[in-house]
């Protein structure tokens, strides 16, 4: 395994986005911009890529952070990093149950913001002054804490707009009888939120369902609240969210997505991703490779784990498999796979702990992706024209797989409860071989080049990070 990147690597991205800011610094009079991402790993890369594009635009950026999971300051030195005491006891700093890990950290972490906020308006005198504070909206007391201090607050939404509306009608779809879920009506369309069935709803399994509602609702008032609301999305790919939700969230909107595209890769991995993989890409001919991967918190029992193994090694096609350690939870590693399973599949799979996976998407030999469907790797994968296998297992990304598979029909859907080797070796051929998957493909890379045209001068993304920054410069 080796690291992701070197000093020099970063330094040279950090140069090019020296000279993109050196334009703007002038303009924007050195204000300082805070921003507080949640510490897991699909949310804070997100918010650094955020804080990437507008140190590129001239602001200057401050970090507050947990000490769980804190992101690495040497991978940004342009940033100023304040880490804050989170108070997680050892089991609870765990993502086995997301509900009550977000509900921990929003009561533990609401003293130590207040201090750190307190302390960095008061550094802030003698320095540039504060713009605005950025907050992950998961945060849901830190817009009550900046106002205290007379600061706007901005709220980041790391999920697609279409499953933060889902969210937002919880309450709604409570009264209508949706809740509790029951397994005879999960295939019952919700009239409310079509084309998504009961079973897409974006629950998370949790042993407190009623800490879940209450979550979702501190989390949609905040969002309410805020002086405005980022997504990390295009108008092009949720041109009817987008319009839905300026009815439920009359504040301002930026859609200024997708973030990982303005600079190369600058990478916030917790994990070190292994680059020995894109060796093993470079030996694979164009579009061959399923690449695998279901995220940072996704977990499968022995059973799953062992249908993955013997339908990628049945589906004879080359594989890069990312077996995250605590994939199976429990297990150190791999060594739940089948006997001489590694031998059978020869140079033909490559598994690796963690992988650069945009690098890994961007490849030339990458043809398709085994997707969880988290909105980062959905984006991803998007961006990089590769159609993907959808294998949601909570929240979000139920919507975001139904979304990829029935209404951008960019990937094909495999049920959570289908995770049996006939069946993806199905998905598998269906997605790689077959004329199915070849539609896809087409589609997905239209869509890529739609993300360009947002991107560049005068596309939709840009214009709204126009009115982003401007509009950070009116606080
Ligand atoms: N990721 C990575 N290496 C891997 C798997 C994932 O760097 O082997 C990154 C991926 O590029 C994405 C993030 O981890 O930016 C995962 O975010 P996502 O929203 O897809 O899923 P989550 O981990 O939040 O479930």
């Amino acid at each position: 395994m080796s690291e992701s990147r070197s000093p020099e690597e970063t330094r040279g991205n950090i140069n090019s986005m020296e000279n993109i800011r050196e334009s703007h610094v002038h303009h924007r009079k050195y204000r300082r911009v805070i921003l507080f991402p949640l510490p897991l790993q699909g949310h804070i890369n997100p918010m650094i890529h955020l804080a990437n594009i507008l140190y590129s635009k001239g602001f200057s950026i401050t970090i507050i952070h947990t000490q769980f999971n804190a992101p690495n300051p040497s991978k940004s030195p342009h940033f100023t990093f304040h880490a804050i005491p989170d108070g997680l006891l050892e089991d609870e700093a765990s993502t086995a149950d997301g509900v009550i890990l977000f509900s921990v950290l929003n009561s533990k972490c609401v003293e130590p913001f207040r201090d750190s906020l307190a302390k960095l308006l008061l550094d802030a005198m003698d320095q540039e002054p504060v713009a605005c504070l950025i907050t992950d909206a998961v945060w849901h007391f830190t817009h009550a804490v900046a106002e205290g201090f007379k600061i706007s607050t901005i709220a980041m939404r790391t999920t697609s707009i279409t499953s933060f509306l889902a969210f937002a009608s919880f309450p709604l779809l409570r009264e209508r009888g949706y809740f509790p879920i029951q397994d005879s009506r999960l295939e019952e369309s919700v009239q409310e939120l079509s084309p998504l069935k009961v079973k897409d709803l974006p629950v998370i399994k949790t042993r407190c369902p009623a800490t879940l509602h209450q979550l979702f609702e501190k989390i949609s008032n905040q969002a309410r609240a805020c002086s405005g609301l980022i997504w990390n999305s295009f108008e092009e790919i949720e041109r009817d969210a987008l319009s839905k939700l300026g009815q439920v969230f009359p504040v301002p909107i930026f859609h200024i997505g997708p973030f990982h595209k303005y600079f190369p890769a600058s990478s916030s991995s917790l994990l070190t991703q292994d680059q020995s993989c894109i060796s093993w890409l470079d030996t694979q001919t164009p579009n061959s490779v399923l690449y695998v991967s279901f995220g940072s918190i996704a977990a499968v029992n022995e059973t799953e784990f062992l249908e993955i193994a013997w339908g990628l090694l049945h589906s004879n096609q080359p594989f890069l498999w990312v077996v995250r350690p605590g994939l199976v939870p429990g297990s150190e590693w791999s060594e739940s796979l089948p006997d001489g399973f590694l031998e059978m599949v020869g140079k033909r799979g490559y598994i690796v702990k963690w992988a650069p996976q945009q690098e890994v998407l961007a490849h030339p030999a990458t043809g398709g992706f085994w997707t969880h469907n988290g909105w980062n790797s959905t984006l991803e994968s998007i961006c990089e024209g590769v159609p993907m296998i959808c294998q949601p297992f909570f929240g979000d990304q139920r919507v975001n797989a139904r979304y990829v598979s029935d209404v951008w029909k960019i990937g094909t859907h495999l049920e959570y409860n289908k995770l049996e080797r006939r069946e993806i070796e199905r998905a598998i051929k269906a997605l790689m071989v077959e004329t199915k998957g070849q539609e896809m493909r087409q589609r997905i890379v239209s869509l890529k080049e739609k993300v360009n045209l947002c991107l560049s001068h005068g596309g939709s993304s840009y214009h709204s990070l126009e009115s982003l920054t401007n509009y950070i410069m009116s606080f």
